[in-house]
């Protein structure tokens, strides 16, 4: 079998919920949209499922596999619903949908509800993409109140820059909130994963945690307080030594300098590996930090061997515990989200 395998850590997984929990106070969503960031959401939500005060998704659809199964927490959709039919499945699972627009308001307050809903309320305090801006959120949230049909309102609204050094943005951001909120009684949500470690003041009654929950520190920082779930790893599977002034792979874009031990490792960008990430990419063979040589093929890369200690066989872990996928993600110009969310054609290995 081809060697290429994601192992998922639900222990950390669990302990990075908890951390988190602490730092911020109150109550915790473990946010499992995009199949839980490409780490399995069923598995994942199985696994905080006695400890997370309740979950989030992007939309329906992922809600509804985990209610099928056998997910019983509370489940906020992020997006809303995209057509009105939605919201009698909405009323059906007991979910909490994200109310962003006048659209998704009118249709929600003309479905006839059998429970009463619990809407999260949106406010665009500055991101500038979903959300009812400052000056209407008011009104919107007096015809949800008085509408009879809605059970309670969390105002929530989302950062532009939290993960970003100039903090302007964010305290402003804030700012924005509290007075569109002013005199609106009821709980709120504003700190995703770099919110809620930067910004004490965004840690109100409900955390989204995501990017921190799997242990990436979304500062490039590796805080030691949260530990990586996900360590994607292969092995070295053909090696051989090239002479100086030999190159290496499609578009020959590195030449040896010196006599090279290379090994071949079973992992590419079929894989959701980057391509962009060239030369000099951190991986670790065998626990000793090395390096990509030339491009990354589809279903395979090249890395540079020390001794004969390492060859066929030397475990090379392309991102995890001794290269963090911040690396990586920095040497491909992406974000540590974008290669989570990618991995594919890996097989899976659940470790309690
Ligand atoms: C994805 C998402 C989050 C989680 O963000 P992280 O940066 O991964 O912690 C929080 N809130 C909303 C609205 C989101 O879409």
């Amino acid at each position: 079998m081809r060697p290429l395998r994601a192992d998922i850590r639900l222990d950390r997984l669990r302990e990075n919920y908890q951390t988190l929990k602490r730092l911020h106070g109150g109550k915790m969503l473990a946010v499992l949209k995009a199949d839980a960031y490409g780490h399995g959401a069923v598995r994942c939500a199985h696994a905080l499922a006695d400890l997370a005060d309740g979950f989030a998704v992007a939309f329906l659809e992922e809600a509804v596999e985990l209610r099928t199964q056998g997910i019983t927490q509370p489940i906020v959709l992020l997006e809303g619903v995209f057509d009105a039919a939605e919201y009698a499945a909405v009323d059906e699972y007991g979910l909490w949908p994200v109310v962003a627009d006048q659209w998704q308001l009118e249709t929600l307050l003309k479905h006839e509800w059998k429970t009463p809903v619990k809407v999260w309320l949106k406010m665009d305090s500055g991101m500038h993409r979903a959300g009812f801006f400052p000056h209407n959120y008011a009104s919107a949230y007096t015809a949800l109140a008085q509408s009879g049909k809605v059970s309670d309102i969390v105002k929530i609204s989302h950062f532009a820059c939290a993960d970003e050094e100039e903090r302007g943005m964010t305290e402003m951001q804030i700012e924005a909130f509290d007075m569109g909120c002013a005199g609106l009684a009821g709980e709120e949500s504003l700190a995703n994963s770099a919110a809620m470690l930067a910004y004490p003041q965004a840690r109100r009654d409900w955390g989204r945690a995501g990017l921190a929950l799997y242990g990436i520190d979304p500062f490039l920082e590796n805080d030691p307080s949260i530990k990586p779930v996900m360590r994607l790893v292969s092995r070295v599977f053909a090696e051989r030594v090239l002479q100086p002034h030999e190159p290496i792979g499609y578009g020959a874009s590195f030449y040896t300098k010196r006599s090279t031990r290379v090994g071949l490792a079973a992992c590419g960008y079929a894989d959701g590996y980057p391509r962009r990430a060239a030369t000099g990419t951190p991986v670790a063979v065998n626990g000793r930090r090395s390096r990509i040589l030339g491009r990354v093929s589809m279903d395979m890369l090249t890395v540079e061997l020390a001794d004969t200690h390492e060859g066929v066989g030397s475990e090379v872990e392309l991102w995890g515990d001794t290269v963090s996928i911040n690396e990586v993600a920095a040497a491909a110009g992406t974000i540590a989200y974008e290669l989570l969310c990618n991995v594919k054609r890996a097989k899976f290995v659940y470790i309690q």
